[in-house]
């Protein structure tokens, strides 16, 4: 591990490309000698767990990877799916989903559900004890079984595929992960939450000889036995990560570490 860093300089100006994106960020960094609460996100914490080094370069040094493009199909997904299911929280009925696939629930209906699910400016939250994070993230929907008054963790998922839609693929860690933060942040806010989660998978056909302005979805009910006990340490671990002035080892899979590598061979 190399000894940090070049400091920052404080006179910096934000650096803007033409595309938008920010190179160097000089707000929101992580300052180790403050007190008040620092927000971290549930998919910071995701990049924690993929490389310590880049969430590093992130929330301590105003470095963060360039964005990826936004995925207006799967966004349009969830905007549908949760319209549908804000119908059957207003009437406190089970969704045909879930009739169908003999899951007893109804979406839960709460004051701050609508605060829960915006990630941008609330999401659901928690100071992580022993620490100054404030672990934060917006969820897509929470049910309830009526009879026992758990709720559970809901995820819309989008795709397109020719085979079934399954939670085995290695990358799709991220989602397990995205369940188990979830259902720790809602047990801290004082609720019970079954260890069973559910995404709401949504599998588009493309199949058919027609497009026709139209697509359309097989879609699957996924449960997920979550386990979040990892989730305060993995928290604790990105803490003192950020308050180390020293640069963590990055990962060695990375395909944009392994460009920037070779292309500095060429550049410099
Ligand atoms: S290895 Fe990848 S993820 Fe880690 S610092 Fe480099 S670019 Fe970021």
């Amino acid at each position: 591990m190399k000894n940090l860093i070049k400091h920052i300089d404080p006179a910096l100006e934000e650096i803007k490309s033409l595309s938008g994106y920010r190179p160097q960020r000089v707000r929101n960094l992580y300052d180790p000698l403050a007190i008040k609460p620092f927000k971290v996100s549930r998919s910071k914490l995701e990049l924690f767990l993929k490389c310590a080094r880049c969430f590093y370069l992130d929330r301590r040094l105003g470095v963060a990877q360039p964005p990826g493009y936004p995925f207006s199909l799967n966004n349009a997904v969830d905007s549908l799916l949760k319209k549908e299911f804000d119908g059957y929280r207003t009437e406190q009925k089970t969704h045909p989903i879930c009739l169908v696939n003999g899951v007893e629930v109804v979406p839960f209906s709460h004051p701050d559900i609508d605060k829960w699910r915006d990630s941008l400016h609330a999401g659901i939250q928690c100071i992580v004890p022993n620490t100054n994070i404030m672990l934060y993230g917006g969820l897509d929907d929470v049910w309830i079984n009526p009879k026992t008054n758990e709720l559970m963790v809901v995820d819309y998922k989008a795709t397109s595929k020719a085979t079934a839609v399954t939670l085995d693929a290695p990358w799709q860690i991220g989602y397990k992960h995205q369940a188990e933060i979830y259902q720790w942040l809602l047990r801290k806010n004082g609720f019970i939450v079954s260890n069973t989660a559910y995404f709401v998978y949504c599998n588009g056909k493309a199949d058919g000889n027609n497009f026709d302005g139209r697509l359309s979805f097989d879609i699957s009910l996924l449960p997920y036995e979550g386990d979040a006990a990892w989730v305060e340490s993995a928290v604790m671990n990105a803490y003192n990560c950020l308050r180390s002035d020293v640069m963590p080892s990055g990962s060695e899979s990375c395909d944009y570490c392994l460009y920037l590598k070779a292309a500095q061979k060429h550049i410099l």
